[in-house]
């Protein structure tokens, strides 16, 4: 796939954009260049002889391809008859678009092309689908934007407006021509229409195409030859072959040069072909080769709508017009306030007061800090302890690492760590008395109890015996010792319930949330404490109760105005019902995954499922063999990003994942565990 491709996007419809998508295609003919076009989706066809006819797509065809008839079906894979925007159509006729038809035929007259022109169907923001409009469309192909404006009155905004769309949706803006189809441009304004788009938006100025009467090849081309040669020249300098692919591969290698990647042993890294992501949309990647990847681990549990969901799109971009950042030490911004509002609104009962930081570590730390604090100050110094289980996670930073259980990550730093009361992971038939036997032996010295409720993530979604998160609560108030719920990985509706505490009717005295808090979009994390220990903070200054503690970034208004969408969407889109919808699948899948010999006990809490890969027979691979990484390295050629904990593979896919995406996930995942396991 080696053409430049170029997506031809009106500002609206019936401004001439098939008109200068036939033009172009026919002068960069003329220079010599091998030119294809493509129209992905037509509207409003008629239908003749049992077949829909597209019109426009049948036209572009004509002036370009020598047999235009064989090659009609991938010039314009998607036709509805109805006259409207496709995704409208598409649901009258019962249709779902067919991504994959778009792909191959887009593939297939890309490959012996230099470049391919893509004509949109009305405007930039047209629905194509539920997940898509024009734009994701010319994401996903991997192609630039022309946009074409209509000429006369009204013509600054729309072509502004539109422009501006596209520079937004991150995409290269090659520039705009205007267009005149029915010849009413008021002829003096014309250039200074131009101007104040191009001052607008920063775009080009490509052209000014006068009215097109005679649609003849010879016509065409003369009325438009001098009117679009900015346009040509500017596409004629990106069709050096293979600048995609070379680019990509500099960014590859730049990359491997500069960076170092969290959790990732990078001598293997920098030796293996990897993947730089540039769009994404719903529950899928786009990576600079313009290859399409379900996003199956959610980017690390954070994405619950999916990729750029408009009305978070829309939030931040409101936001970013008001206030980009000021800092809350001593001073607040409304967005903190307002978001502090909601989440006292959902978190269990009790938690009060909102203390903001940017990851799930930090979240914790502010939290140990706050308990360990709090018994300083009212008296109870002597409760300095933190208590944990093993195979716990609660993040990188140091306190979180010593209140942390898995050796594998962090037994380098042991000397570094303050001591805990580690509490076994409760899976046998004692697990009540091995609890009651900590609190009663370090009770009166433990500042908190600190726990990931219902399910530990990182230690390979080990699913906590059900009573588990009441029985640590009660022990916790009859001791009198804090109990700090790390809600970071399970917040947000990942285990089916806003808050996984909520499965056992529990309030924490500190609760940690981060990932999911902002839908995905930006760094933001919060600890939630009650109003007790809040109070363990206030006093005279000179008395040193402050809780010395904050960052730069604390609050951040773009991040706070994201979460607050984020939480808007769970009730505008129901999404505990989606999530619950979204269980059920995950349930199937896995029944379906475990019939394989490779795969092992499968494990799930709503939206979070887990496999283990084994032996035929059941014994487990050695950590060493590195079998979970082989697996998730090679679903990459299926279609598939996902990571593995060990030989245990995670999918916990955005909550907006389709029915027939999950289908492909899981095939995807199939076909990896059987070429891999297959050989071991
Ligand atoms: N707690 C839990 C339960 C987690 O799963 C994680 C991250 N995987 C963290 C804390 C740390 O969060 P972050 O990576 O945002 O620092």
């Amino acid at each position: 796939m080696k053409a430049f491709r170029c997506f031809v996007v009106g500002t609206d419809t019936g401004v001439g954009k098939t008109v200068v998508t036939g033009a172009l295609a026919r002068l960069l003919q003329e220079r010599g260049l091998a030119v294809g076009v493509m129209k992905p989706v037509e509207t409003g066809c008629e239908v003749r002889d049992g077949w829909l006819v597209p019109e426009d797509a049948s036209w572009l065809a004509g002036l370009v391809y020598p047999e235009p008839d064989v090659l009609l079906d991938r010039v314009c894979p998607v036709r509805y008859g109805l006259p409207a925007a496709p995704a409208v159509a598409a649901s009258h006729e019962g249709h779902v678009l067919d991504w994959q038809a778009i792909h191959a035929a887009a593939d297939t007259l890309s490959r012996d092309v230099q470049i391919l022109l893509l004509e949109g169907a009305g405007g930039a923001l047209v629905p194509l689908d539920d997940h898509h409009t024009i734009l994701d469309a010319a994401a996903r192909l991997g192609a630039s934007v022309l946009v074409v404006g209509r000429a006369g009155l009204g013509g600054i905004n729309h072509a502004a407006l539109t422009i501006r769309a596209v520079q937004d949706a991150g995409l290269s803006c090659l520039g705009f021509v205007l267009s005149d189809p029915l010849g009413e441009a008021d002829r003096p304004a014309l250039a200074e229409n131009a101007a104040w788009i191009a001052r607008l938006t920063g775009a080009l100025h490509l052209g000014t195409v006068p009215p097109v009467h005679d649609r003849s090849p010879a016509a065409l081309v003369s009325t438009c030859r001098d009117a679009l040669e900015p346009a040509l020249q500017v596409l004629v300098s990106r069709v050096a072959p293979g600048e995609r692919e070379r680019r990509a591969r500099r960014l590859e290698e730049a990359d491997k040069r500069l960076l170092w990647h969290p959790f990732t042993q990078m001598a293997d890294f920098v030796r293996e072909d990897q993947i730089l992501v540039e769009h994404a949309t719903g529950a899928e990647l786009v990576d600079t080769l313009g290859r399409v990847y379900l996003d199956a681990n959610s980017s690390l549990w954070v994405n619950l709508h999916g990729h750029r969901h408009p009305r978070l799109m829309a939030a931040l971009r409101e936001q970013l017009g008001r206030l980009d950042h000021s800092t809350m030490l001593g001073l607040g911004n409304v967005p903190s306030v307002e978001l502090a509002e909601r989440l006292v609104a959902i978190a269990p009962p009790g938690l009060t007061r909102v203390f903001y930081s940017d990851n799930g570590s930090t979240a914790v730390e502010a939290a140990l800090k706050m308990a360990y604090q709090h018994w300083h100050q009212v008296g109870k110094p002597e409760r300095r302890k933190f208590a944990a289980l093993e195979g716990a996670y609660h993040g990188d930073t140091l306190g979180a690492v010593s209140v942390g259980g898995i050796s594998m990550f962090h037994g380098v730093y042991a000397p570094m760590l303050f001591e805990v009361v580690r509490v076994p992971f409760p899976d046998g038939e004692g697990w009540e008395a091995e609890l009651e036997r900590c609190f009663a032996e370090h009770g009166p010295e433990l500042a908190a109890f600190v726990t990931e409720p219902l399910i530990q993530g990182a230690s390979g979604m080990r699913l906590l015996p059900p009573g588990h998160l009441r029985r640590v609560r009660e022990l916790c108030d009859r001791y009198d010792v804090l109990l700090v719920v790390d809600e970071v990985a399970t917040g947000f509706g990942r285990t089916g319930r806003m808050f996984a505490c909520e499965h056992e009717g529990v309030s924490p005295d500190l609760m940690a949330v981060a990932k999911g808090l902002t839908g995905g979009t930006l760094p933001l994390a919060a600890t939630l404490a009650t109003e007790r220990v809040y109070a363990g903070f206030l006093g005279e200054y000179a008395r040193l109760r402050t809780f010395f503690h904050g960052h730069s970034y604390t609050g951040n208004p773009l991040a706070c105005a994201a979460a607050i969408a984020s939480l808007d969407l769970f009730r505008e889109e129901d999404t505990l019902a989606r999530i619950a919808d979204l269980a059920a699948g995950l349930e199937v899948a896995l029944v379906h995954a475990a019939r394989s010999p490779h795969v092992g006990a499968t494990r799930q809490l709503g939206a979070i499922a887990a496999l283990d890969l084994v032996r035929p027979g059941g014994e487990p691979y050695r950590w060493e063999e590195k079998v979970g990484i082989r697996v998730c390295q090679a679903a990459r050629d299926h279609g598939v990003l996902v990571r593995p904990i060990g030989n245990t593979l995670v999918v916990m896919p955005p909550y907006a994942v389709t029915p027939p995406q999950l289908e492909r996930l899981f095939q995807g995942l199939e076909r990896a565990i059987e070429r891999v396991c297959g050989e071991v």
